[in-house]
């Protein structure tokens, strides 16, 4: 288990551009971040700045067209495309704006899925899903179907399924984007309890500047490039 305050994440000079009719588009020019363990870190900026390619390049699910992505002390770039896999597997969990619950299953199914998927027995992994959505206030809520909770208890679902395989890194694409302001912000304090009460670093992309205001440290994606505000 990575200890609080060790760098689980880091980009280095990351590059990416897109083929476009007419050109290519230099989305990241020369990006270089670190996420730590235990922190928080907002990515803001407006849309179209890069936010989603940063984060699908941070999380393995794009390759950087240079530079090099860190992630708990394995150079992705000098891995295999099965090792790659398996890295973001078993190190880094995502939450996008939208749940993403399999409709046909109870939460507590959804938080156990993932676990079983990674080769943990089913009631070893049904027990930690239910301490999970314990701890995110959903106990009476595990045997409900998504359709059947609120925004902002599929999304605590969401978050914990994420977290389920203990990984050293949570990236968050707009967490909060699709729930009222009042729900948003009990939303983001529940993700801020399991980033301090666990030690995996989140790098969480946000429009919302009052709930940016809340982490550790904001990053700002301008111009291809990562500037702290
Ligand atoms: P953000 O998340 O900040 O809104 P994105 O990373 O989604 O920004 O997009 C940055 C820019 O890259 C946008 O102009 C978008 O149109 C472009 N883009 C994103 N993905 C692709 C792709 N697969 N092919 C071509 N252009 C893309």
């Amino acid at each position: 288990m990575a200890e609080r305050g060790i760098a689980i994440m880091t980009l280095e000079g990351v590059m990416r551009s897109y083929r476009q009719a007419g050109g290519t588009l230099d989305v990241l020019r020369r990006v270089s971040l670190t996420v730590n363990a235990g922190e928080m870190v907002a990515l803001v900026g407006p849309s179209g700045a890069g936010k989603s390619t940063l984060l699908h390049t941070a999380g393995l699910l794009e390759r950087p067209d240079a530079g090099s992505v860190v992630i708990d002390g394995q150079d992705a770039g000098r891995l295999s495309d099965g090792e790659r896999t398996e890295l973001r597997r078993t190190a880094v969990g995502f939450v996008y704006q939208f749940h993403h619950l399999l409709p046909e299953f109870s939460a507590l199914e959804n938080v156990t899925l993932p676990q079983m998927i990674a080769g943990v027995p089913k009631r070893q992994a049904r027990e930690r899903a239910m301490e999970l959505l314990e701890g995110v206030g959903l106990a009476g809520r595990a045997s409900h179907r998504p359709a059947r909770l609120s925004g902002g208890e599929q999304q605590r679902v969401a978050i914990v399924r994420a977290l389920a395989n203990r990984p050293k890194l949570l990236i968050a694409d707009e967490p909060t984007g699709n729930l009222d302001p009042h729900t948003a912000g009990e939303v983001f304090e529940v993700l801020k309890g399991l980033v301090r009460g666990g030690s995996f670093g989140a790098l969480v992309a946000t429009h919302n500047l009052e709930i940016a205001n809340r982490m550790d440290r904001i990053l700002e994606l301008r111009d291809g490039a990562v500037v702290q505000r």
